[in-house]
């Protein structure tokens, strides 16, 4: 799930200022999932931004709107609609969604509301832990489904790196070390004597390094 984090109220605040009609757009998927950046927030994002105290002049009309999906450009198209007066969009949804809404409503600055932190799990209520960065050759199987390019601060493969110590990683001592999380992992399974295989190089050819990967429906067949 994508995991956002809502920006300081200061810096939406000096975003919105120009406006006078904002349309403050929830996603109702993943960041309303983790208490973001849904219905709930939007609304309260509105009453928050709704005091006229905060503006020189008149506060802006704010009209609250949340959407299943804003990161899918078709459904958007079809059903987002956008009062005829609205001169910006306030949204709420992760770094996908806000592009969506760009590319959609091309006329309209699309505003963030909320800063995309990463691709995450829930570790336990109301706290989410990045888990996967998309690097587009996935080595869970060899790692006992525990990633240490997502959760291993150096990112090694082939791990620990020497700084661990008594399970935690050097980085960040609350954070336990991937590779001992691993290890811990590949013992449960019965599974440890693959851990003295050194892992062979890593195709990062499919990571982001070369700029933005397209997901396609087959070969050769784009995706738009
Ligand atoms: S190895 Fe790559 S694809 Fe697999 S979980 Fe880690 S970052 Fe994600
Ligand atoms: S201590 Fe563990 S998690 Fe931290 S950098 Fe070293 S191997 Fe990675």
């Amino acid at each position: 799930m994508i995991v956002g984090k809502m920006k300081p109220f200061d810096e939406i605040l000096s975003s919105v200022k120009a406006f006078k009609n904002i349309l403050i757009v929830g996603c109702g998927s993943c960041v309303s999932v983790c208490l973001t950046g849904g219905d709930r927030e939007a609304k309260a994002l509105a009453r928050e931004l709704s005091n006229p105290d905060l503006f020189d002049q008149s506060a802006p009309t704010l009209r609250v709107e949340t959407f299943q999906r804003q990161c899918e450009r078709d459904l958007v198209k079809e059903y987002l609609k956008i009062p005829a007066d609205t001169d910006a969009i306030l949204s709420l949804a992760c770094g996908a969604g806000v592009q969506t809404l760009s590319a959609v409503f091309e006329k309209l600055p699309v505003i963030p509301a909320l800063n995309t932190s990463f691709l995450g799990a829930l570790d336990e209520p109301g706290t989410w832990r990045e888990k996967c960065v998309g690097c587009g050759d996935c080595v869970l199987t060899s790692t006992g489904g525990i990633c240490p390019i997502a959760r291993c601060a150096k990112r090694i493969l082939n791990g620990p790196c020497g700084g661990s110590s008594k399970g935690k990683c050097e980085i960040n001592p609350d954070l336990d070390c991937a590779w001992q999380l691993i290890i811990d992992r590949l013992k449960v399974l019965g599974r440890i004597d693959e851990y003295e295989r050194i892992m062979p190089l890593k195709d990062w050819s499919a990571d982001r390094g070369r700029g933005p990967r397209l997901s396609q429906k087959a070969a050769n067949e784009p995706f738009e």
